[in-house]
C-alpha cells in the first residue's frame, strides 16, 4: 500500500527518525573498556525520566511483562499478601502474574472503565494493622480501557496510615507520558518498557527501583536468575551488565532520553494532555462515549472509544486497517468488539491524532455507524486552533 502505516496504537508506538538513525550502528562490545562512557551517563538520565535520585534503574532485555516479574522475585516471597485491583486486561494480567508466583493476592473487582479504587485500599490498609499486606499494586494507565489512576494518592494514604507496603506502579502506558514522579510519590518499583512512551522497538523492560525495594532483596525468597537485581546492581555500577545487553535499543533508547528530556518531561506531560483533549473532543463530537466512566479517569496516552450496540468495534478496525492502513487498537477480554482504541502517546503531534480521527471516521463510515462526516475531525481542530501550540512548540 501507498504512503506511510498509520500506527495509532497505544504500543507500539511511532518511531522518531532520530531513534531509528540512533540504531542505525553496527554491533559493539559491551564489554569494551569505553562502553562505561555510554551508559553511565544513561543510567543517570534513565533516573531523570522517572524522577527518582535514590535507588537505581534496570534496563532489561525483555517486555513490561518482564518487569513486573522483577519487582515480584525481587521484593516478595511466596505466600506474601499482595493488594490490587482489575478493571482492564493489563492490571488483570499483573494480577494472574501474582498469583503464578504463589503470592496471597487480595484483587478487587472493579468496573472496567474505572480505576484503582482509594477509598477501598484505604479501608483494607487501615483494617490491617499486622501490616501483612506486602505491596500494594496501581495500574497508573490502564491502557485496555484508557484509564488513570492516581498513584499519588495511593501514596498519601499509605503514609497517613504509616503503612509500609510496598507500592508497585505499573507505568508501561505512562512513564515518559503523562505525570509520574517516582521518588515524590514513594514508588517502590516503577515498571516500563520500551515501545510505549519511548518511543523505540519493543524489547527492553526498564524498571525504576527504590533503595527501599532493593533493600527487600536478600529477604525474597522467590527464585530469581534473569531478572536479579542483586547482579544488575553488581555490574551497573561500573557501566556493565550481567548479560548481553540489548546495546541497538541502548542506543535509539538514547536519543529517545534525549528528546524526553530535551522537551522537558513537563512539556511532554502537557503535549499528551492536549493532544488527548483534541482526540477526546473528536469523540464526543461523534456522539460516542469514552470506556473511560468520567473525566477523572480520562488517560492521555489512549482513549478507548465505545461503538453503539449492534455494531462490532472489530469492524471498524478491520476496515481501518484493510482499506486505509491504520492500526487502532482492539478492544481486549471483557471489551474485545465492544470498543476500539486510538493511542495519543509518544512521538505524536496535532496532525497524527487528526489523522486517525479521520481514519476511524472513514472506517465508521464503512461499517455503517451514524455520525455526521467530519464532525470529530471538525471538534479536534476547533480545540487544536483555539487553545494554541503546545509549550514545548512554542519555546522552540
Ligand atoms: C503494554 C502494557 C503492558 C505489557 O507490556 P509488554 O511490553 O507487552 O510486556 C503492561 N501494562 C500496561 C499498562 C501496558 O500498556
Amino acid at each position: 500500500m501507498s504512503g506511510f502505516n498509520g500506527l495509532a496504537v497505544p504500543g507500539p508506538t511511532n518511531m522518531p527518525f532520530e531513534v531509528r538513525r540512533a540504531m542505525d550502528v553496527a554491533l559493539e562490545d559491551h564489554r569494551a573498556p569505553d562502553f562505561p562512557e555510554f551508559t553511565l551517563p544513561l543510567f543517570a538520565d534513565l533516573k531523570k525520566a522517572f524522577m527518582i535520585e535514590n535507588g537505581q534503574v534496570f534496563v532489561f532485555p525483555g517486555s513490561g511483562t518482564g518487569g513486573w516479574e522483577s519487582a515480584i522475585a525481587n521484593t516478595l516471597s511466596p505466600g506474601d499478601k499482595v493488594l490490587a485491583s482489575i478493571f482492564g486486561q493489563f492490571s488483570y494480567l499483573w494480577v494472574d502474574m501474582c498469583q503464578r508466583f504463589g503470592l496471597d493476592v487480595d484483587a478487587i473487582d472493579c468496573e472496567w472503565g474505572t480505576g484503582v479504587p482509594v477509598e477501598l485500599y484505604e479501608k483494607k490498609l487501615a483494617a490491617d494493622t499486622n501490616h501483612e499486606i506486602k505491596a500494594v499494586l496501581v495500574t497508573q494507565n490502564e491502557t485496555a480501557t484508557g484509564v488513570t489512576s492516581d498513584v499519588k494518592a495511593v501514596r498519601e494514604v499509605l503514609n497517613s496510615l504509616g503503612h509500609p507496603a510496598l507500592l508497585f506502579v505499573d507505568g508501561v502506558s505512562s512513564i515518559g507520558s503523562i505525570e509520574f514522579r517516582q521518588e515524590e510519590w514513594g514508588v517502590d518499583v516503577a515498571v516500563s518498557g520500551s515501545q510505549k512512551g519511548f518511543m523505540l522497538p519493543t524489547g527492553l523492560a526498564i524498571v525504576g527501583v527504590s533503595q527501599k525495594a532493593l533493600d527487600q532483596r536478600p529477604k525474597s525468597n522467590l527464585p530469581k536468575c534473569f531478572f536479579d537485581y542483586d547482579d544488575m546492581v553488581k555490574t551497573n555500577k561500573d557501566g556493565y551488565f550481567p548479560y548481553t545487553p540489548a546495546t541497538t535499543l541502548l542506543r535509539g533508547l538514547r536519543a529517545s532520553l534525549d528528546m524526553l528530556l530535551g522537551e522537558g518531561l513537563e512539556n511532554v506531560w502537557a503535549r499528551h494532555t492536549r493532544l488527548a483533549t483534541g482526540c477526546r473532543a473528536g469523540i464526543a463530537a461523534w456522539g460516542l462515549e469514552l470506556c473511560a466512566k468520567g473525566p477523572q479517569w480520562h488517560s492521555d496516552t489512549v482513549s478507548a472509544i465505545v461503538v453503539p450496540e449492534g455494531y462490532n468495534a472489530n469492524d471498524v478496525i478491520g476496515s481501518a486497517y484493510g482499506k486505509y492502513n491504520l492500526s487502532l487498537g482492539a478492544g481486549l477480554s471483557k471489551v474485545a468488539g465492544k470498543v476500539f482504541r486510538i493511542g495519543h502517546l509518544g512521538y505524536m503531534n496535532e496532525l497524527m491524532v487528526l489523522q486517525s480521527l479521520a481514519g476511524a471516521e472513514l472506517a465508521m463510515r464503512d461499517v455503517g455507524i451514524p455520525f455526521e462526516s467530519g464532525s470529530g475531525v471538525g471538534a479536534a481542530v476547533d480545540y487544536f486552533a483555539s487553545t494554541g501550540q503546545a509549550p514545548a512548540l512554542a519555546a522552540e
